[in-house]
């Protein structure tokens, strides 16, 4: 598999231990950060997340998917997937480059160079590079095959044993390693039931457009009782693109983290008796079930929610460019089969409506909306206060030092941030995240 590839479904998910260190922080200013989150950096999840794919070991899978109600969906009938490629070309001048920018083709986080490039986009698009006179040679003409196969291969060596990032309650899932729908709702009610005190049980927040439901849960001391008054919220979500669904497989393992060291690590004590923790581990799953339907290995390269455009036979909205900031910019498209189409109106969806509502609601403060696939963190613009940015540079310092993930401002690292989640939050509720 070409580096490329790897990397792009490495799930290289940022890194949420950093966030714990901003809460400290945020309200302990001098007291309790530094030794903390150098002991975090330690335990960073983006470490665990890499070791998913990069170690090996001898194991079984797991393999059983518990039945809820909302399961009766999940059988359906499936659209097959479009296919993905990847891709090499070769760029002799920027020139070139501007040329081929201009064909405006379907990617995800491509910044092409002088000289070689590997792109993965659907292999629908490779008409408008033969139109255009690109040339371009072919790597791997099915990527969610090979992710598919790469999973067998892989999981049978249960990386899991092999990290030492991995909590006890962290188990891998049936869908290529990572937990389905369904799996994932039975981890939050195993987290309740072996810490009934840390956590509460899942609730629901509101209902995607196919009719599941989107579950939050709370992680605090005293979790069924409300102490806004006195702790600060913090809020984490995942899986608003649901081909990432490491993201997601990073926010369970860090909710495990919290919960099985409470009683044993004084600064975990420290983060959850002073935090409301809010989590939404899967913001879209009406995109995660259909690749599971699809893709029941793993792979599926679905990103965009599963909305009936009108007008078109082309289905999804991406709830990433579907928010009030910026909406309509670059890097989102108005075309509804581009896995960038950000929907026909602000908050079209009602996936991205609810993650508006309850983030509202609480309020956080700080907040994490957690990608894979790009090897960045990203900030807000700022705009805010430069205390901000001397905040979030600091954490970037000390929390980066090992992944070497590209930081700062999200429009400038990627040379767009219209419509998403997190500068949203930023502009909309003044959240730094
Ligand atoms: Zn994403």
């Amino acid at each position: 598999m070409s580096p490329h590839l790897k990397n792009f479904t490495q799930m290289s998910t940022y890194n949420i231990f950093n966030v714990v260190c901003l809460l400290v922080r945020t309200k302990q200013p001098s007291a309790c950060y530094t030794l903390w989150e150098k002991a975090y950096l330690m335990f960073g999840l983006f470490l665990f997340t890499g070791s998913l794919w990069s170690q090996s070991g001898n194991g079984v899978l797991s393999s059983a998917v518990p039945k809820y109600p909302q399961d009766a969906l999940a059988f359906q009938e499936a659209e097959p997937q479009q296919r993905y490629v990847e891709i090499e070309l070769d760029f002799l001048s920027m020139g070139q480059i501007e040329d081929f920018l201009k064909l405006d083709l379907d990617y995800d986080h491509f910044h092409p160079s002088v000289g070689k490039n590997n792109l993965v986009l659907p292999a629908s698009e490779l008409k408008k590079l033969l139109n255009a006179r690109v040339a371009y040679r072919i790597l791997v003409d099915d990527v969610a095959a090979a992710i598919s196969r790469r999973n067998v291969e892989y999981l049978a060596k249960n990386p899991i044993l092999k990290s030492d990032r991995a909590t006890s309650g962290f188990e891998l899932g049936s869908m290529g390693g990572f937990y389905t729908y369904a799996e994932v709702l039975q981890q939050l009610d195993e987290m309740k039931t072996l810490y009934p005190n840390l956590i509460t049980s899942r609730f629901s927040i509101g209902t995607s457009y196919e009719g599941r439901t989107i579950w939050a849960v709370k992680i605090s001391d005293n979790p069924d009782s409300n102490e806004s008054s006195t702790e600060a919220p913090v809020y984490f979500d995942a899986l608003h693109h649901s081909r990432e669904p490491a993201s997601m497989a990073t926010v369970i393992n860090f909710m495990f983290h919290l919960l099985e060291n409470y009683a044993s690590d004084p600064r975990i004590g420290y983060i959850v008796n002073n935090r409301e923790i809010f989590i939404v581990p899967v913001v879209n799953p009406d995109g995660y079930e259909y690749n599971r339907q699809t893709n029941p290995n793993g792979g599926g390269m679905w990103r965009k929610n599963r909305r009936i455009n009108s007008g078109s036979s082309c289905i999804g909205v991406d709830l990433n460019r579907n928010y009030n900031t910026d909406w309509g910019g670059a890097g989102s498209s108005s075309n509804t089969c581009s896995d960038s189409y950000r929907g026909a109106s602000v908050f079209s969806e009602p996936e991205s409506k609810v993650i508006r509502d309850f983030t509202s609601s609480i309020n956080a403060p700080i907040a994490y909306t957690t990608h894979t696939s790009g090897g960045y963190w990203l900030g807000p613009d700022f705009s805010n206060g430069q205390t901000e940015f001397a905040i979030h540079a600091e954490l970037n310092n000390d929390c980066m030092y090992e992944n070497e993930y590209i930081y700062g401002d999200a429009a400038i690292l990627l040379g767009y941030a219209s419509g998403t989640t997190q500068n949203w939050m930023y502009e909309a509720l003044g959240t730094l995240s």
